[in-house]
Order: C-alpha cells, then sequence, then structure tokens
C-alpha cells in the first residue's frame, strides 16, 4: 500500500482508542471540561452504565456558536496556545482531543450558550461525521450528550462490561473529582432515577465531602495533613493506621489539582506506614500536592492519568517526611501500649 494521509474520523477513531476506554473515560473528559469552563453544577445523567447515554450539562461559561465546530476538532483548544502555556497550565484539559475523540465513536451533540448569546446553539456529530451547527434554545452553559458509546467500534464494545460495573467505574472517578472539588455540586441520575448527589458550595477543609465520599469511618479516622518546605505543599487527610484497608481502594493523590496515579508518591507514602500499620495492609488517603506547574509534566500520556515530576526524589522525601510527622502520634500511642 502507498502511503496516504489518513482521514480525520479514523484519525480521531484512533486518538479515542487512548483517550476513551470506557463510559468512565468520557464522564472524567466531560466533566474536566465543565469545571474548566468554571461551572458549579454539573448534570450527570446515565443510561445502562453510560452505554446508551451519557448526559453532562453545566452551568458554565458556554461556547460561542462559531466555535463549535472547532471544539470537535482535533487539536484545538481555548485553554493553551503556546509551549510557554503548556509549561504553566492550570486547566484539566489542554489537548484539544477529548471531544473529537469521543464524537467521533458515538452519537454525539454539543449544544451551548454563553450569558450573553440570544439564543443556544447545538451541533450533531454522528460517528465522526459533523453536521451544521443550529440555533436550539439553551440555559447558560453546555450540554454533551454521547449516546450509543462505540457503536461503530465493535472491536472496542466487545470490552465494555455489564452495566454495573461500568456505573462503578464512572462513580469512582466522580468520586475522585468530588473530592478535589467540594465547591461543585454534583448530581448523577441511572436510569432516569436519582443515584448520587454531591452538594456544592463546601469548604475543602470542612470534611463534609469526606463523608460524603469515602464515609463516616474514614471522616472520623482522618488526621489533617498541611505542610509546605522549598516550594512543595502537600495537605489533605490521611487515615489513622487503625483504620487501613485490604486494598490500595482509598488513596487519592492530587497534583495541583489533577487526580493522578504516581508510583515514587505511592512509594513514600506506604514507607512513612511502614512501621504502624500491619504487613499487607493499605493506607488510606486523599492528599493534595501543590508545587509550581513548571515542576512537574502533566503532558505524559493522552488520558493524563499521570505526571513527571522534575525532582522526583525531592518529592519522595518530602512526603515521606511530611507523613511520617503527621504518624508521629500513633507511633507514640503504640510504643505506649506495647511498653504498658
Ligand atoms: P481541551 O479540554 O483539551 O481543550 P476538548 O476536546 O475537551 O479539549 O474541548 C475542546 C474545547 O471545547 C475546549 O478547549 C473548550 O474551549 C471547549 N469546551 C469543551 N467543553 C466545554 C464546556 N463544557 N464548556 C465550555 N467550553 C467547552
Ligand atoms: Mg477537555
Amino acid at each position: 500500500m502507498p502511503i496516504r494521509q489518513l482521514p480525520d474520523i479514523l484519525v480521531n477513531q484512533i486518538a479515542a482508542g487512548e483517550v476513551v476506554e470506557r463510559p468512565a473515560s468520557v464522564v472524567k473528559e466531560l466533566v474536566e471540561n465543565a469545571l474548566d469552563a468554571g461551572a458549579l453544577r454539573v448534570d450527570i445523567d446515565l443510561e445502562e452504565g453510560g452505554v446508551r447515554l451519557i448526559r453532562i450539562r453545566d452551568d458554565g461559561s458556554g461556547i460561542p456558536p462559531e466555535e463549535l465546530p472547532l471544539a470537535v476538532s482535533r487539536h484545538a483548544t481555548s485553554k493553551i496556545g503556546s509551549l510557554d502555556d503548556l509549561e504553566a497550565v492550570a486547566t484539566l484539559g489542554f489537548r484539544g482531543e477529548a471531544l473529537p475523540s469521543i464524537a467521533s465513536v458515538s452519537r454525539f451533540s454539543l449544544a451551548s450558550r454563553r450569558e450573553d448569546d440570544a439564543h443556544g446553539s447545538v451541533l450533531d456529530v454522528d460517528g465522526g461525521r459533523v453536521g451544521i451547527v443550529a440555533p436550539k434554545p439553551h440555559p447558560r452553559g453546555t450540554t454533551v450528550e454521547v449516546r450509543d458509546l462505540f457503536y461503530n467500534v465493535p472491536a472496542r464494545r466487545k470490552f465494555l462490561r455489564a452495566e454495573r460495573t461500568e456505573l462503578g467505574h464512572i462513580e469512582e472517578w466522580l468520586r475522585a473529582l468530588a473530592l478535589v472539588r467540594p465547591d461543585v455540586e454534583l448530581r448523577v441520575s441511572h436510569n432516569g432515577k436519582p443515584s448520587r448527589r454531591y452538594k456544592g458550595d463546601e469548604d475543602l477543609f470542612s470534611g463534609a465531602r469526606l463523608v460524603e465520599t469515602l464515609g463516616r469511618e474514614f471522616a472520623d479516622a482522618a488526621l489533617r495533613v498541611e505542610h509546605a518546605a522549598a516550594g512543595l505543599r502537600l495537605h489533605g487527610w490521611i487515615a489513622k493506621p487503625s483504620y487501613s484497608r485490604a486494598s490500595a481502594d482509598q488513596q487519592y493523590l492530587y497534583v495541583n489539582g489533577r487526580a493522578v496515579r504516581d508510583r515514587s508518591v505511592a512509594h513514600a507514602v506506604k514507607q512513612a506506614f511502614a512501621d504502624v500499620m500491619y504487613h499487607g495492609r493499605q493506607p488510606a488517603y486523599v492528599l493534595f500536592l501543590e508545587l509550581d506547574p513548571t515542576r512537574v509534566d502533566v503532558n505524559v500520556h493522552p488520558a493524563k492519568h499521570e505526571v513527571r515530576f522534575r525532582d522526583a526524589r525531592l518529592i519522595h522525601d518530602f512526603v515521606y517526611r511530611t507523613l511520617h510527622e503527621a504518624l508521629a502520634d500513633t507511633r507514640a500511642g503504640q510504643a505506649g501500649e506495647l511498653a504498658a
């Protein structure tokens, strides 16, 4: 076969392979877009675990009608414009990939209205084929509808799991988002019934969101962490060792507000707990690490689950020392018990 340029739709479908693994990845990308647009309330309607329908409506800034086609074009973003912007990126999105990818593997529609627009507008995309912008009544903000995910990619559809499982993955992502943005109200419905509601307007450190997301038991066992040094700040909660887990299911790490997985930081936390926790048990934590954005590369993977630190060693030691110190009292308590 001669070398040829692939058509746009196929390029988007290939990109979708990395960005859109399952309904939960769609929910994550769309809610992140809503948060980037300044939304304080996000409604999430799901059908059949998100496979049949994901509808996300926000009260954010909205998109001007003439930009709707751009919003579903690849590498089109309002969030960065230069390499300098990328290095200091403060928004959750910046790659301009999510909407075109999602729209290429679903029946997709994007409706929006800005505060001052006379009316709202809508743009439909079917399996990557972009329609034309039409007027449509819409309150301030944006609604994205994703129907029949992977309807045109049978190979992918095959990998979708049972409704409950897919819903579980969605709820897990929402929990991670809810923990870091307690100021935002999130309402979820599934198959027409309200299934979850995180009330907004809460102070991150009031602990109310902790109860809503991880439960009373975690909140009661939580030790508040707050430490800053060398341009690094670590804050959040760790559960006392008495509240250990069989699995790593309650380990939330955020770097500059982005939920990530990081082996080195996870290792530092484990080390800090090493002498106060039974072997094989897992600590539970919600930790926010903040540092100058130029010290961390967020552009490591399309799904942005991972970051790369410029000084990983320093961060590892900072996290270890901070938590080791935070656990000092529990350590003293245990020593006392042993001595008695
Ligand atoms: P990215 O988030 O990386 O910029 P996306 O493909 O997710 O890329 O979105 C493309 C663009 O569409 C965004 O840069 C933004 O300008 C616009 N957009 C997407 N979703 C929303 C939303 N909910 N509210 C306002 N603007 C949005
Ligand atoms: Mg985005």
